[in-house]
């Protein structure tokens, strides 16, 4: 699979099309999900051009792997999610549901998760 530089997030990145943004430092760019799945719903996205774990993980340099995990824990802290806790998803191609083929990271929080964790969370989810 060839990255598609016009991807949702890559023309979000590019300041093309608007985000709620959360974060933006010189690895990341965090913002609100457009379709929440929980009272905080943000993605985590590395800058540079990577699809999925599958090649962030092996071909990032150390300082961008780095630099991103860094800002997850960052924009989860700065929401304010550290003492209650969050859950944290990144989907990697089409058994693992993704439909944005550029990185990013899911950060759920501000209820109660499931520990059903073969699925993402539903917005009813109570436990
Ligand atoms: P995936 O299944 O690829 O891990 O999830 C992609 C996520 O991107 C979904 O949760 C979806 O709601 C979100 N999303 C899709 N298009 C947009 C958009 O234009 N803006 C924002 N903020 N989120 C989006």
């Amino acid at each position: 699979m060839v990255y598609d530089r016009n991807n949702i997030f890559a023309r979000i990145l590019r300041g093309e099309l608007p985000c709620k943004k959360v974060y933006e430092d010189e690895f990341a760019l965090a913002f609100h999900d457009i379709n929440p799945l929980a009272p905080v719903h943000v993605l985590v996205v590395p800058k540079g051009e990577y699809i999925s774990n599958v090649d962030f993980s092996a071909d990032a340099p150390d300082a961008q792997v780095v630099g991103f995990w860094r800002a997850v824990g960052k924009v989860a802290k700065q929401l304010g999610l550290e003492a209650e806790g969050y859950r944290i998803v990144a989907n990697h191609g089409p058994q693992g549901g993704q439909l944005v083929f550029h990185f990013h990271v899911h950060i759920f929080g501000g209820r109660q998760m499931s520990h059903r964790m073969g699925n993402m969370p539903r917005p009813n989810d109570r436990q």
